[in-house]
């Protein structure tokens, strides 16, 4: 009998563990990682896998919506976003989304139901109250949700008010996602996003007095000037506003990639690799012992939680938007640079605003790259998001989903896990493999070497492991 794995709160892994592992890997919110999609539309034509996932018995539908528009740039952001103050860039953006959905329904058969919906950014509240209520309408217009539906939006506390927290309880949303980062005033200055900690009270009261029955806080750790004593304080003032999640983020240095991060070069601020470290041991700690579960990776939930709830029961599920509690869903993502995840693969949409809408203009898809998974492929991902999820492969029971003898066909895989079995990150038995709690911090590194396409050379495009 093979064990599942015990989540009780466990002593911090060492400093030293860390170091050790601490080189860039993917996040693994797919395999292959997006870096590795291709543009060849010979190799991967989009339409032909519309259908494809469309076919009967194709399973229930999760949707993105990508809103790009943000007031100001915080440095240290990574995410596809345009600052403007234009307000009606939201007005041309929602035709822009009118059309994309009209283009995309037809691939997808109408009793096909919505059990989620996810409003990401980019600023979801840059929209106007009005532009909010217009946005819920398109999507409730063009497909069916269930009663049950999770609608959830991310918030930018700087940017809400009253009657935007009504659009948004108006369309379904009940789970808001607020993006903190840190608390300290010097931090909050250094990475161009100043928000006094009374923003953050108002945007959870607000949204609790208006019915939202769930608050994620989002924080970063290693961006400049933060120490382990300013994250620490960061820490205690997020839990004084009793959040039911916490995500709690390494910040990734990819100036190469993402330009507004030079600054943090020249600015000379960033904290060394051992600080980061040391705040995400702090912050594992403390959100420990303030009875959050530890959830994946980078995530803490209440043990009462959906998501705490999802990880006992092994019913956890990764993607694009991170953890997610809904199986079986496929996720079709819209919006400039949004990514599907389907059964058969990934489609991105286009990052460029000014071509996508033009490839609408035109009446096509505006879909640039993606992914056709192979039955190789397909038999990775599986390995790769039950570690990611479940920290755990179960020989017997892998082999039976995957038709394989999972121990012989990845042999080399497991025997390279060797070190990380010497430095009690995982468990090895004839049954399957586990990664213990001291491996919570490294499930990537685990996950990373059952990665066909993971070759050298792709750092730049990987934040660190921890
Ligand atoms: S962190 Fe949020 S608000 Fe800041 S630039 Fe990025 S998407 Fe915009």
């Amino acid at each position: 009998m093979f064990p599942a794995p015990c989540y009780v709160p466990t002593p911090s892994c060492g400093i030293e563990l860390l170091r050790k592992y601490s080189g860039p890997v993917p996040r693994y919110t797919s395999y292959p990682t997006a870096n590795h999609f291709t543009e060849n539309l010979a190799a991967f034509d989009p339409e032909t896998q519309l259908k494809l996932d469309n076919q009967p018995g194709a399973g229930p539908l999760s949707l993105y919506v990508h809103l790009p528009f943000c007031q100001s740039r915080c440095w240290f952001c990574g995410c596809t976003n345009l600052v403007t103050s234009r307000q009606d860039s939201a007005d041309t953006y929602l035709d822009d989304l009118a059309k994309e959905i009209a283009l995309t329904t037809p691939y997808i058969d109408p009793a096909r139901t919505v059990t989620q919906l996810h409003l990401g950014g980019g600023t979801p509240t840059f929209l106007t109250a009005s532009q909010l209520r217009r946005l819920g309408q398109l999507f409730h217009d063009a497909f069916r949700f269930t009663a049950d539906a999770e609608i959830s939006v991310e918030i930018d506390p700087r940017h809400l008010e009253p009657d935007q927290v009504a659009a948004l309880y108006e369309l379904g949303a009940r789970r808001a996602s607020l993006g903190v980062q840190d608390t300290d005033p010097a931090v909050q200055l250094a990475i161009h996003r100043v928000q006094p900690p009374a923003l953050n009270e108002r945007a959870v009261t607000l949204l609790r007095n208006a019915g939202f029955t769930s608050i994620n806080i989002d924080l970063i750790t290693g961006l400049p000037k933060q120490t382990v004593s300013t994250f620490a304080r960061t820490i205690d003032d997020v839990l004084g506003l009793a959040p039911n999640r916490l995500s709690v983020f390494s910040y990734a240095h990819v100036p190469g990639l993402k330009p507004s991060q030079r600054i943090f070069d020249q600015q000379g601020t960033l904290p060394s690799a051992d600080e980061k470290l040391r705040m995400q041991v702090l912050a594992k700690e403390r959100l420990l012992a303030a009875g959050f579960v530890e959830v994946g990776m980078d995530h803490y939930a209440r043990p009462d939680d959906e998501l705490a709830v999802a990880l006992r029961e092994q019913a956890l599920h990764r993607n694009f938007q991170g953890y997610s509690t809904r199986a079986g869903a496929s996720l079709y993502g819209f919006g400039i640079s949004a990514i599907s995840t389907t059964p058969h693969g990934y489609r991105q949409n286009d990052k460029n605003l000014a071509t996508y809408r033009t490839r609408l203009a035109k009446g096509e898809l505006p879909i640039t790259r993606g992914w056709l998974l192979s039955d190789e492929d397909r038999r990775r991902k599986t390995i790769i998001m039950a570690i990611m999820c479940e920290r755990r492969l179960d020989f017997a029971a892998l082999s039976a989903e995957l038709g394989v003898e999972v121990k012989e066909a990845y042999a080399n895989e497991l025997a390279s896990l060797v070190d990380l079995e010497a430095d009690g990150i995982v468990e090895r038995t004839e049954d399957g493999l586990t990664v213990t709690d001291t491996g919570q911090p490294f499930v990537r590194v685990v996950a990373a070497r059952f990665d066909a396409h993971l070759k050298t050379g792709t750092a730049a495009y990987h934040s660190r492991a921890v």
